[in-house]
């Protein structure tokens, strides 16, 4: 679940509340959380700070003196920090609840930072990974994830949308939108809007798509991260779905609820075994694969 908005607010809190501070403590609970080809390890960061954050899609990067740690949270990944030398912050899947006591069970690595500041990462499903690189091989450590363009850089332009897409005609749009080769940071949740913001049904082929319908996608996902970003990223929580209709996400486990475009209701279906919510007066099925 953290996609690109839970990705950037975990990025942004270590960047503006715990970078440059020195790391007096390395707890790892889980150690397959950490892997190096080089054959570092996470007790480098001893003594050492994180002096700069970059983020490429759903990707993190934490620069500091003796190497790159490139961080994944994957599906069920979450960071917190607390203590009593910061304002704290949380990202990430919510479950356990924000609020949990940590350590949880499912808590693989805490960094004590200098001046009253901890950092957890919580990982119910142990696929978050955190890869140990040098510096010198940063760059082709990412190049070999063949990430598209990050929605939030310059290079996320509606042309290198329309070419990825022509590149990819066979295919449905859902799939083809949650590849991170096509563009790097839509997960299943963020698809579903930008999907229901263009009126499109997640089953066409992209191939099937007009100039104008493209449009539409880009500028969806221009908007989606324009709402979600700032929020720190879409927080599902069933109780506030049955109030807030008007509160993001829009369309994303809003089952049974009324579309905030035209009122019809909210279906759930599979696309390619993913669940997906969509609105079937807003996306018809129009073009979509007889298969
Ligand atoms: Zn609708």
């Amino acid at each position: 679940m953290p996609e690109l908005p839970e990705v950037e607010a975990a990025r942004r809190g270590i960047h503006d509340q715990l970078r440059g501070r020195t790391i007096v403590g390395i707890e790892l609970l889980r150690p397959g959380l950490v892997q190096s080809e080089a054959g570092l390890t996470i007790d480098l960061l001893q003594d050492q700070s994180i002096d700069d954050t970059s983020r490429h899609g759903k990707y993190m990067v934490w620069h500091t003196e003796p190497m790159a740690l490139v961080v994944h949270m994957k599906m069920t990944g979450q960071f917190v920090a607390r203590g009593d030398g910061i304002p704290g912050f949380v990202s990430g899947h919510p479950v356990p609840a924000y609020d949990t006591e940590l350590p949880h069970k499912s808590t693989h690595l805490i960094l004590d930072f200098e001046g009253e500041a901890r950092l957890y990462f919580t990982d119910i499903r142990h696929f978050g990974r955190i890869w140990l690189v040098p510096h010198d091989d940063l760059a082709d450590h990412m190049a070999r994830l063949r990430l598209g363009p990050d929605l939030l850089s310059d290079a996320f332009t509606l042309e290198a949308l329309r070419d990825r897409l022509r590149r990819r005609s066979i295919g449905r749009i859902k799939p083809i939108l949650l590849d991170q080769t096509t563009v790097a940071g839509l997960g299943n949740i963020y698809v579903d809007e930008v999907l229901w913001y263009a009126k499109i049904h997640p089953s066409r082929t992209a191939e099937s798509l007009t100039d104008a319908e493209i449009d539409r996608i880009y500028e969806g996902i221009v908007e989606t991260m324009k709402i979600a970003v700032p929020e720190g990223g879409a927080k599902i929580n069933r109780s506030k779905a049955l109030t807030d209709l008007g509160q993001f996400p829009f369309i994303h486990a809003r089952e049974g609820f009324p579309c905030q475009h035209c009122g019809a209701t909210i279906t759930k279906t599979k696309v390619n075994n993913r669940g997906t919510y969509l609105c079937l007066d807003c996306q018809p099925e129009r073009g979509r694969l007889s298969s």
